[in-house]
């Protein structure tokens, strides 16, 4: 895992506040913002974007890794993820499975307006799926 400075750290937690704010979730209310660090040093962000067809929702670090892969970078350092529930919220098993693609050693922030847990994606998600990409 590449340890992140406490800057990097705070400015990542603060770009997925920020997204936070973009967040289209009109059914749960429950917002979230992500933002991700590209290894060139390139942040991202991405919130969650619900759906009246349930199905078709999209969670914020999908979206904040869609939109990194759409500018153009495909490594992933680390992704936060900022809500304002009572404790740090963890990304759903299918994002763990995204993360994994893009960053298998990515640093993972947690975070509320009082708390952040940081994980890496191998403590999320261990033993992820992986196959290999045919040429
Ligand atoms: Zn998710």
């Amino acid at each position: 895992m590449t340890e992140l400075s406490s800057e990097q750290e705070q400015k990542l937690v603060d770009a997925a506040r920020e997204a936070r704010g973009r967040a289209y979730a009109p059914y749960s209310k429950f917002f979230v913002g992500a933002a991700v660090l590209s290894a060139d040093g390139t942040i991202v962000c991405g919130a969650n974007v619900e759906n009246a067809s349930f199905g078709a929702t999209l969670c914020a670090e999908r979206a904040a890794i869609a939109a990194m892969l759409s500018a153009g970078h495909q490594s992933l350092l680390a992704v936060a993820v900022y809500t304002e529930a009572d404790v740090p919220t963890t990304p759903c098993g299918i994002c763990r499975q995204v993360i994994a693609e893009f960053g298998p050693r990515a640093i993972v922030i947690c975070a509320t307006p009082s708390a952040v847990q940081t994980f890496t994606a191998d403590q999320l998600l261990p033993a992820a799926f992986a196959l290999k990409p045919s040429s």
